[in-house]
C-alpha cells in the first residue's frame, strides 16, 4: 500500500508499505478520505516526543476491508469513521467515563500508524458506522466536531448567552456553530481576517482581531471558549469574562503563561479544561446527518497522499482552515 511515512521532523515520504494485518479485536480499514489538523502539524514539525518512523493522520473515514479474530459486530464493506484515541478501558478513569484522560491511551497517527495511508488497522470498538446519505466530505469532520461538542458538554451554552470564541481555527469555528445552535449570541476573535470572515458567514454576530487593542469590552462575556492555545489566551479570557462567567479551555498552549488568580476569585469565574471527547461520536454523526453543521466553509483544500507534506508545510497560511486528503 501507499503510505506517508514520517522519518524525522519535516521528512515525510510517500512509501510502499505492507498492508497491515488486523489483530485480535481489530479491523482493517481502507481509508478513503482524511483530514489534516494541528496535531499532525505538531508531529510533523517535531513537537511530539513519539518514536519515528510513524504514519501520521488521525481524522479518517473509510471502508472495513477485513476483520481480525473475534470481531463480530462490524461487517466487511461497512462505511466507517475512526475514533482515533484508544483508551485502555480498564483503569479507574476509563471505568468512570473519563477515558479521554486515560494515561494509557493509544493515539492513532502518533503512537501507532495513522490514516495518511491506503489502509490502517484499528480496534473494532473505535469504528462507527456512517449513516447512509451522510457524505464523506462531511463525515470526515466527525472527530473535530466531537472535540467541539465535548467543549459544549463541559460548559454548555444557553439561549441568550453572550459567548466569545477565542481562535477561529477548525475547533473554534465548529464551537461557534454549536453555540449559535444553542441560541447564544456569539463573538469570534482571531489574528486572521480570513478566518473572521468565515466566522461571520457561519453565525458570529461580531468578530474582532485578537491583536487589536480595545476591540472587546472587559467583563462582557458570560461564556468563553478558548480554542486558540495561545499562551496568553486564558489571561485574556479572565479579563473578558463577566463576574460569574465561565471559561472552557479546548486549546493546548505550547507554553505556560501567568494569569490573575485574584480576578478569578473576585469575579467567581468557573474555568474548566476540555480534552478531546469520550462517547460523543454517535451523537456527532446524528448532528452531521441532520445537516446541523456546515463544514463546507471550513474545507479549504483537497490533496492526495503525495500532497500531505506540502499541506503540512503550508499549515499556517492565512487562507487555510482544513485541507482534506483523498486516498
Ligand atoms: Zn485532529
Ligand atoms: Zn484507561
Amino acid at each position: 500500500m501507499k503510505a506517508c511515512v514520517l522519518y524525522a521532523p519535516r521528512n515525510l515520504v510517500v512509501k510502499d508499505r505492507p498492508i497491515p494485518e488486523p489483530a485480535q479485536g481489530e479491523v482493517l480499514c481502507r481509508i478513503t478520505l482524511a483530514g489534516t489538523c494541528g496535531t499532525d502539524y505538531s508531529l510533523y514539525s517535531g513537537k511530539f516526543d513519539v518514536p519515528l518512523p510513524v504514519i501520521p493522520g488521525h481524522e479518517g473515514i473509510g471502508v472495513v476491508e477485513k476483520l481480525g479474530p473475534g470481531v463480530t459486530d462490524v461487517s466487511i464493506g461497512q462505511r466507517v469513521v475512526i475514533q482515533p484515541n484508544f483508551p485502555c478501558r480498564e483503569c479507574v478513569l476509563c471505568s468512570s467515563g473519563l477515558d479521554n484522560v486515560c494515561s494509557d491511551k493509544v493515539r492513532l497517527g502518533l503512537d501507532t500508524d495513522g490514516v495518511f495511508a491506503e489502509y490502517t488497522r484499528v480496534p473494532a470498538n473505535y469504528v462507527w458506522s456512517i449513516p447512509d446519505g451522510l457524505e464523506d466530505k462531511v463525515a470526515v469532520f466527525t472527530e473535530p466536531v466531537a472535540v467541539a461538542v465535548h467543549g459544549l458538554r463541559v460548559m454548555p451554552a444557553a439561549e441568550g448567552d453572550r459567548v466569545l470564541i477565542l481562535g477561529a481555527g477548525v475547533i473554534g469555528l465548529l464551537t461557534l456553530q454549536l453555540a449559535v445552535l444553542a441560541g447564544a449570541q456569539v463573538t469570534a476573535s482571531d489574528l486572521l481576517d480570513e478566518r473572521l470572515a468565515i466566522a461571520a458567514n457561519t453565525g458570529a454576530s461580531h468578530t474582532a482581531r485578537a491583536d487589536e487593542e480595545g476591540g472587546l469590552e472587559p467583563s462582557s462575556f458570560d461564556l468563553i471558549y478558548e480554542t486558540s492555545g495561545a499562551p496568553g489566551a486564558l489571561a485574556d479570557a479572565i479579563e473578558l469574562a463577566t463576574p460569574g462567567g465561565r471559561i472552557a479551555l479546548l486549546g493546548l498552549p505550547a507554553d505556560e503563561h501567568p494569569v490573575s488568580t485574584t480576578q478569578i476569585v473576585r469575579k467567581e469565574l468557573r474555568i474548566a479544561g476540555s480534552m478531546i471527547y469520550t462517547d460523543e461520536f454517535p451523537y456527532v454523526l446524528d448532528l452531521l446527518s441532520a445537516g446541523k453543521i456546515d463544514t463546507a466553509p471550513l474545507t479549504t483544500g483537497i490533496t492526495g497522499l503525495d500532497g500531505v507534506g506540502e499541506a503540512l508545510e503550508m499549515f499556517h497560511s492565512p487562507d487555510r482552515v482544513k485541507v482534506l486528503v483523498s486516498i
